[in-house]
Order: C-alpha cells, then sequence, then structure tokens
C-alpha cells in the first residue's frame, strides 16, 4: 500500500520530537496561566507553535489548562487527543542518555515522553502534515486536543470539555495497536470502618498497584506468624517484626497477582475475631474478581469487575481501606455502588467516593472501530483483535473516542520507566498506519 509518509516527514518528525523533549514537564506547583506548573506550560506552547509552523490554526487556553490545532473543514470534528506531560525521569543518573535531551542511537530514540505521549502524538500529528502534503481535502476538521495534566488529574482536558466544541469522533493516541475500544469505569473510593485497640497498621501503598509487601510488628506476633503459616501465605522475619510478601500487578489486572495487605488482613482476623479486618477475612478474601463481595460482576464487552484493596490504615479512632476498582463498561455504575455500601455495612463500613472516571465503549461493530481495525489490518497484515483495557486513557473523556496505537504489538513497555525509548522505524509505521486512518475516516 502507498503511504504518504516520505522520510522528509520521518526526520521533522523526529525533530519536533526533540523539541518536545526538551520540556521537563512533570507536574510542578502553578504559576500564571501555568495550572501544572511551567515546564508543562512551555510544552504546550511548544506544540501550539509546531503545529502552527505546520499550517494549523491554533488556539491556547489563556490559563494554559489545553490547547488545540485544527486543519480542514466542516461541521464535523475528528479529534486526536494526545497530553504533553510526562511523568518524572526519576533519578537522571539512572538514565544511559539525558531524558530531556532526546537522543537518537542505532535507529531508537531515548528520552522521557518518546512512548507516552509526545512520541504517539508528534507520529499522528506529522500524518496528518502528510496528508496536507499530498494535497488531501478533508470533509471535516481535524483537531488535535492537548491535554496538561495526563499523568495526574486530568484537570486541564475537563476545563477543554466544560470551554470548547465536543468532537465528533476520534482517537486518542496513547496507547497500543490495534483499537481500544472499551475501558472499564475506574472507581478509587475507601472503606471507612471502626477502629480497634488491638492493634494497629500504617502502611501508604499506591491506589493502582498491588501490594507485594505488608509489615506487622505488634501484639501477638507469634499468634500472627502461626496464622499467616496456616494459610500458608509466605513472609519474612526480621528484627522489626514480619513483613508478609505477594506479587505486584497493575491494578487493573488485580486477579492476577498476590496481595500481601490482604494477607496479613486475613491472618489478623483470625488472631483478632471480630474486628475489623472481618470485612476481609470473613467476606472479601483475597478474591480480587470481587465475588464474595457483590457475586459476579461482568459482562462480554469489558470482561470481569476488578478490586484492589491496597492499603489498610487501622487506628484507635477508625479503619480506612484504599479501593481501586475497574467496572465492566456496560455495568450501571450507581446501582453497584449502592450494592457495595449495602454489603460492606454489614461489617461496619462505610463508603466513601474518591475519584470516578466513566468507562469508554465504542462498540466493535461501529464506523469507527471497522475503518480503524481495517486500516490496522491492511497496512501490517496482524490479525490482533480490537482489545479491551482496565487502564484509563484520554479517550473516555470524548465522544466515540477510541485509544489506537502508537505501541504496535510486541514492542517493549517503557512508558514511565528509566531510559524511555521507541524504535523509529516502529515510529515510522505507526505515522503510515495513522495517515491511512485518518484519510479513510475524514475524506471518505
Ligand atoms: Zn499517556
Amino acid at each position: 500500500m502507498k503511504t504518504y509518509i516520505t522520510s522528509e516527514h520521518q526526520q521533522a518528525a523526529v525533530a519536533a520530537l526533540k523539541r518536545l523533549v526538551a520540556h521537563p514537564s512533570n507536574l510542578e506547583a502553578a504559576a500564571p496561566g501555568a495550572p501544572f506548573g511551567k515546564p508543562i506550560r512551555a510544552a504546550l506552547d511548544e506544540m501550539m507553535a509546531l503545529c502552527s509552523e505546520l499550517g494549523f490554526k491554533t488556539y491556547t487556553d489563556p490559563d494554559g489548562n489545553y490547547g488545540y490545532a485544527e486543519v480542514g473543514s466542516g461541521d464535523k470534528i475528528f479529534g486526536i487527543i494526545g497530553h504533553v506531560d510526562v511523568v518524572p525521569a526519576g533519578d537522571v543518573a539512572d538514565w544511559s542518555t539525558d531524558p530531556f535531551n532526546a537522543t537518537v542511537k542505532d535507529g531508537v530514540i531515548y528520552g522521557r515522553g518518546v512512548q507516552d505521549d509526545k512520541g504517539p502524538s508528534v507520529a499522528a500529528l506529522y500524518a496528518v502534515k502528510a496528508l496536507m502534503d499530498a494535497g488531501v481535502t478533508f470533509k471535516e476538521r481535524i483537531r488535535f486536543i492537548f491535554g496538561t495534566d495526563e499523568e495526574t488529574l486530568w484537570r486541564g482536558i475537563k476545563v477543554y470539555q466544560e470551554k470548547e466544541a465536543p468532537i465528533t469522533h476520534g482517537i486518542a493516541p496513547d496507547s497500543e495497536f490495534p483499537v481500544t475500544y472499551a475501558e472499564k469505569g475506574l472507581q478509587q473510593s475507601y472503606f471507612v470502618g471502626p477502629g480497634t485497640s488491638d492493634f494497629t497498621l500504617k502502611m501508604t501503598n499506591a491506589f493502582n498497584a498491588v501490594p507485594a509487601k505488608a509489615s506487622y510488628n505488634g501484639p501477638k506476633l507469634a499468634e500472627v506468624k502461626q496464622a499467616l503459616s496456616d494459610f500458608g501465605f509466605a513472609f519474612e522475619t526480621s528484627d522489626d517484626g514480619i513483613t508478609v510478601t505477594g506479587k505486584s500487578v497493575h491494578a487493573m489486572l488485580a486477579p492476577t497477582g498476590t496481595n500481601a495487605v490482604l494477607r496479613l488482613a486475613m491472618a489478623l482476623d483470625k488472631v483478632f475475631p471480630d474486628g475489623p479486618m472481618s470485612l476481609i477475612g470473613q467476606c472479601f478474601k483475597e478474591d480480587a474478581t470481587g465475588v464474595n463481595l457483590l457475586g459476579n460482576v461482568e459482562d462480554e464487552a469489558s470482561g470481569h469487575l476488578t478490586i484492589n484493596i491496597s492499603n489498610i490504615e487501622v487506628s484507635e479512632k477508625e479503619t480506612r481501606m484504599q479501593v481501586d476498582m475497574r467496572i465492566p463498561v456496560t455495568v450501571d455504575h450507581d446501582q453497584l455502588i449502592d450494592q457495595l455500601s449495602q454489603r460492606i455495612a454489614e461489617y461496619g463500613y462505610q463508603y466513601e467516593d474518591f475519584d470516578y472516571l466513566a468507562p469508554l465503549y465504542v462498540p466493535t461493530d461501529s464506523d469507527l472501530v471497522q475503518k480503524l481495525m481495517a486500516t490496522y489490518r491492511d497496512v501490517t497484515g496482524d490479525t490482533t483483535e480490537p482489545q479491551v483495557s482496565g487502564g484509563a486513557t484520554y479517550a473516555r473523556t470524548m465522544n466515540q473516542c477510541v485509544a489506537f496505537g502508537a505501541m504496535l504489538p510486541g514492542v517493549p513497555d517503557y512508558m514511565h520507566q528509566v531510559d524511555e525509548q521507541w524504535e523509529l522505524d516502529k515510529m515510522f509505521k505507526a505515522m503510515t498506519i495513522y495517515a491511512e486512518a485518518i484519510k479513510r475516516l475524514t475524506t471518505e
């Protein structure tokens, strides 16, 4: 198949990516016009400058929450949704290159953001540029929309939704090929229950990971060890008491991990029965699909509910459990939360909302998914089926929008990691796919 991408487009895309990577755009303190810090604002301005140089009309929110760039005309808007922020580089000494000076070595580009999401954004941008250069006439407006705090709380894109025109359909190049047509609802919450004077627990674990360690050094330590052994749960002993060990995985894959915090809670429930750990010991146990708590919650489109209880703090005053749930796309959220609230109330707990992201679901027989899948197959010859994810991309913030690329199957995932890198051949392949897909969706 003919590609619109020339080697000039490829080289220009790499040069543009270098310009963007040069801004260490992780979340910092707010400044005027820069709600998420000056480096993110600078990256947004750089992106808008690039788009403008390519011939797009641009608009930057004066408060610095978002920007967009448009080409073409018509009532419909085809949205391409990316983000200019990155996660911190961590200890720069761990990198083999300067994370903010993108470096090409042996056909691979290294730097923070080359996979997530500056590289994919640039790949899509130069794909459209290639169509423009080929004289393609768009029957609708193509609008690139850039958010600014995707790696944290999505406040920037929310301001876009409040102030700007909704898209008609679109893609988020911030995931994998082929198409992710369903992303589960993402609910983070707390279960808050009675405290106890029997023991205390303190820990600080993230919502979105299954904890691989849980330490205890309190009363009845010998009995707790015995209970762990009776369950067959692994733990290590040291001068500081014991550490239950498990296996960490992302919260969206919770049923495949081993949750050390739950295992400790089950042992504590045995040693201190009828206390605040009963909810875990007598009900939830280790089942991260939540069947013991809620029965079978699943749908055909997106699979099973997952529940990750990653943090349990116990004081004399209260017990607080931190909960991350990935809810199947066709399940009624409010009804599920009602059911959950009633169930945990049986153990003296109250439900407390923290953050909710509604699901994404664009059926596989929709025009959008059909055309994206056909393009992907035509360009690559790969027959991988469309995907479901427990993760979250900006696609879910927009109308008729799915995640599409830019990582090809088999490309190692370096997002958020040291030595973040992307093979240029793979990036160029993504550009070819984007150009063909965007042409089919906006000119036919
Ligand atoms: Zn991203």
